[in-house]
């Protein structure tokens, strides 16, 4: 089945083209290279990183702290940056939960003009090369949270219509479809 990637709208209230371009460079990016399941999850933090501006940075002798807002939010979260190793590391400490970096270290990426993911922010696990790799098989389980369920949501849809578009251009197609889903 043909597959499509939709590039998403990043236009946020406050419309900086250049940050609208550095997020869509991210995304084509990071298609390229986390799962499809991972990359849905993380479409969520680059459709929100739009809305982070950095409030401060500072450079020390190891490291550049950066302190980043997010509109409409009343906090603030501090993010370190080692050049050296390309390291970052988010006050919100989700990339060491969740392992996909947090919105606000991704507008702090755009704020560097990176338009790639360090390696330091991908955990090979969620990338296709170990999904194509017998031995790290991992799979998502469980309820599916709050956060995800939106987008998740939208990309079933999307493959029920093209689906149904496909199973409806021959008999053939249209009786085994059917009778498939009928035995589920
Ligand atoms: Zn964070």
């Amino acid at each position: 089945m043909r597959k499509r990637v939709v590039v998403a709208d990043y236009k946020s209230a406050y419309g900086d083209p250049v940050v609208k371009i550095r997020l869509e460079e991210l995304e084509r990016f990071v298609v390229t290279v986390y799962t499809r399941e991972v990359f849905v999850l993380f479409r969520e933090v680059l459709l929100l990183a739009s809305n982070v501006r950095v409030v401060s940075s500072k450079k020390t002798s190891t490291c550049t702290l950066f302190e980043v807002a997010m509109y409409c939010q009343g906090r603030s979260w501090n993010i370190s940056w080692g050049e050296m190793d390309d390291e970052f590391r988010c006050s919100c400490l989700r990339m060491e939960s969740f392992g996909i970096p947090c919105v606000h270290i991704i507008g702090v990426l755009v704020r560097l003009n990176m338009i790639v993911i360090p390696d330091s922010l991908i955990l090979g696990r969620w990338t296709k090369k170990a999904k194509q790799s017998p031995i790290n098989n991992y799979v998502f389980s469980g309820e599916i949270p709050d956060a995800a369920y939106m987008s998740m949501h939208a990309a079933m849809l999307d493959d029920c219509r093209e689906l149904v578009k496909l199973s409806c251009s021959y008999f053939e197609d249209y009786f085994e479809v059917k009778t498939k889903i009928a035995n589920e």
